[in-house]
């Protein structure tokens, strides 16, 4: 299916969910978005089990799901775009040491309230949200508000990063806190051939 290999084609560099469903729309750091990997409904489903938010037994459920109910698959799907706008909203301006608008997180606030009055606590060494029990078509987007709320609540705030070359947002592991890009295969390449253009464009005019 072609929206599938539209989400497999991403690379997931956010270090968390809710960075990584942000990071389904591409483009340059600031201005308007160039492309969408999220299509509808089906490249939602096809996201969530790439981003590792669904197993494929529930994909399948949900896929079915969608089927039997077209408009609520529809109604989600425009719910999904509204949730990214909103963490969006969220976390763009905390990369760049900015506060989010209250309006952003009491929305954020509501998505919390809606995906753990449909999760149950699970125990393993310690006790963790899930949503196995979830068969709603809304269930792609619940651990991604809850990823949002976690790193929101936990943090580490001072590490979520723009990259320096698109509009990708991420939180920075590395050691020395020195990340740039969203990954060097693609913004840290382009920016060393961009530097290396520049120098040799600065020889030859010396
Ligand atoms: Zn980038």
């Amino acid at each position: 299916m072609e929206t599938d290999e539209g989400v497999r084609r991403m690379h997931l560099v956010g270090g968390n969910l809710a960075l990584d469903f942000v990071n389904t729309r591409t483009g340059p750091p600031t201005g308007p978005v160039d492309d969408d990997v999220l299509t509808g409904y089906p490249g939602l489903v096809a996201w969530g089990v790439y981003a590792g938010a669904l197993t494929d037994t529930e994909a399948t459920a949900m896929r079915q799901l969608s089927r039997t109910d077209p408009d609520g698959a529809h109604a989600v799907f425009a719910r999904a775009q509204r949730t990214r706008d909103n963490l969006d909203e969220i976390f763009r301006p905390l990369a760049a040491g900015a506060s989010p608008s209250a309006r952003a997180l009491a929305q954020l606030r509501d998505d919390e309230a809606d995906a753990l009055a449909h999760a149950q606590l699970e125990g393993g060494s310690t006790f963790g949200w899930a949503w196995r029990d979830d068969r709603t078509l809304v269930r792609p987007l619940r651990p991604v508000a809850h990823a949002a709320v976690q790193l929101l609540t936990d943090g580490p705030l001072d590490r979520i990063k723009g990259c320096g070359g698109c509009r990708f947002i991420f939180v920075d592991e590395s050691k020395n806190r020195s990340r740039r890009w969203c990954s060097m295969d693609d913004c840290g390449t382009a920016e060393k051939i961009r530097r290396y253009v520049a120098a040799r464009r600065t020889r030859a005019t010396r």
